[in-house]
């Protein structure tokens, strides 16, 4: 089963970086983040428990070994997770799959429309350089898009809702930025794990991914497809009212910052998010 894993032909180390980058923070007491070069990774569980807890999503192209040292700085030497749950497939949030998977052994889940991007049966749309959205966008052409090979690996979410590993969480479909695309939530201190259905950081300013500079935008543009479903996704995650929120590209966000700047993106999605021009549009 091992070598029908593959990562993406098209994957490669991407240089780009943030003032973020090698930092993290825990956000609660079982649930840690960690910022790799520009995109966010959370490690869910206890530091006690060494083997029972999840990561979620896994970094850029090329970072396993940073990540299987974060990993163990928290969880102690040779600690492996029980799963990973990933929020969709895009070459950012799968970056170190393959090799962690390897190094680990253990299952993967993912929304059921998001694994044909990771088994290796379709590419991602094309990043559109020419939607409205400045240097970033500009440069998305470089970013892979072609799918990763998970193999016999990654799994469906369990339909229930229910996340493996992650007691008292569940998972939302959250599409619009990928067709699979999921968020995480936990009811009880309504924590949210948002991915990519917004961010807290905008990524059409370069300047700003390096600064990491906060606010609630819409979706990263080069790669979203399906505007209206984005903008449904965020007014599903808004309605949960989130008392923190950690989102696949930026910092953590929480209170009266996050419920103010939900509010506004659901308002004004259309202004704001939908680009004024694109491929996507
Ligand atoms: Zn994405
Ligand atoms: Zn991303």
């Amino acid at each position: 089963m091992e070598n029908e894993m593959k990562y993406s032909k098209d994957n490669k180390f991407i240089p780009v970086t943030s003032l973020s980058a090698h930092t993290g923070e825990e956000v609660a007491m079982d649930l840690f983040y960690y910022t790799n070069q520009v995109v966010n990774i959370c490690l869910y569980g206890n530091p006690e428990q060494k083997d029972g807890w999840v990561l979620i999503d896994t970094g850029m192209p090329k970072s396993a070994e940073e990540i299987v040292s974060v990993v163990e700085e928290r969880f102690g030497p040779d600690s492996r997770p029980k799963a990973i749950i990933l929020t969709h497939g895009h070459f950012d949030h799968v970056g170190a799959s393959v090799d962690l998977v390897r190094h680990w052994d253990i299952p993967v889940y993912a929304h059921e429309l998001e694994l044909p991007f990771l088994t290796g049966k379709s590419p991602y749309p094309e990043p559109d350089p020419s939607v409205e959205g400045g240097l970033v966008a500009k440069v998305s052409s470089y970013f892979p898009n072609e799918a990763t090979n998970l193999g016999g690996h990654v799994h469906s979410l369990p339909a229930d809702g229910s996340v493996p590993g992650m007691n008292g969480w569940r998972w939302i479909h959250t599409p619009g930025h990928s067709p699979g695309h999921i968020s995480l939530f936990r009811e009880e201190d309504r924590t949210l794990i948002a991915g990519d259905a917004f961010v807290t950081v905008r990524q059409d300013s370069l300047y700003k991914v390096l600064v990491q500079k906060t606010e609630v935008c819409g979706p990263p543009r080069y790669f979203t497809t399906d505007w209206q479903a984005a903008w449904e996704s965020v007014k599903k995650l808004a309605a949960l009212k989130p008392r923190v929120a950690i989102t696949g590209h930026g910092t953590p966000m929480e209170g009266e910052e996050l419920a103010t700047g939900l509010t506004n993106l659901v308002q004004d999605f259309e202004s704001v998010a939908i680009p004024d021009y694109g491929r996507y549009i």
